[in-house]
């Protein structure tokens, strides 16, 4: 079942995910990066944004739509929001080059009903792991976890309601 991204279009109220933000301003001051507006109004952007997106939707958005910023710092901000651990790169169908907001640490549960995304916190699969690692000789660097499954919402919903209503918004 495909998921879907965020049409920018939809004019809809967002939801502005103040402590994600909030937690990523910090991070940028800690790792002395200058203040930027157009850093800042991609960050801003990302905030104000519920479900997956791709860069170039933020690049026709603020960039060619708004004269915001550039196209390189609407990507550089997304690779070091994402070396940074705030932002996860997806893999599902439907889902390809599209990233979501998350935490250092986090993992993310994608539902194929609705297409929510949450973040799994506090969840280390070193540990679990050291055995079978060392026995491949491979140290770990790093860690990223996609799940597949339904959200609360969507397994208390009726059985019919998330599938058409997906259907009906997804883009191809
Ligand atoms: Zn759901």
């Amino acid at each position: 079942m495909p998921i879907c991204l965020v049409d920018p279009t939809d004019d809809r109220v967002r939801p502005h995910d103040a402590r994600w933000r909030s937690g990523v301003v910090e991070a940028l001051h800690r790792a002395g990066m200058r203040s930027s507006s157009a850093r800042a109004e991609v960050v801003d952007w990302i905030a104000a944004t519920p479900g997956p997106f791709r860069a170039e939707t933020i690049v026709q958005q603020l960039v060619v739509g708004w004269g915001i910023g550039s196209r390189p710092t609407v990507y550089r901000t997304i690779d070091w929001l994402r070396a940074a651990g705030w932002l996860a790169r997806l893999h599902g169908e439907g889902l390809d080059r599209a990233y979501t907001r998350t935490a250092p640490g986090g993992h993310q549960l994608v539902c194929v009903g609705c297409g929510d995304i949450q973040t799994l916190l506090g969840l280390d699969l070193a540990p679990l792991l050291t055995r079978q690692l060392s026995a491949l000789g491979f140290e770990l660097c790093g860690q990223s976890l996609e799940l597949y499954g339904r959200c609360r919402d969507c397994r208390t919903a009726a059985p019919v309601a998330p599938a058409s209503l997906v259907q009906e918004e997804c883009l191809p």
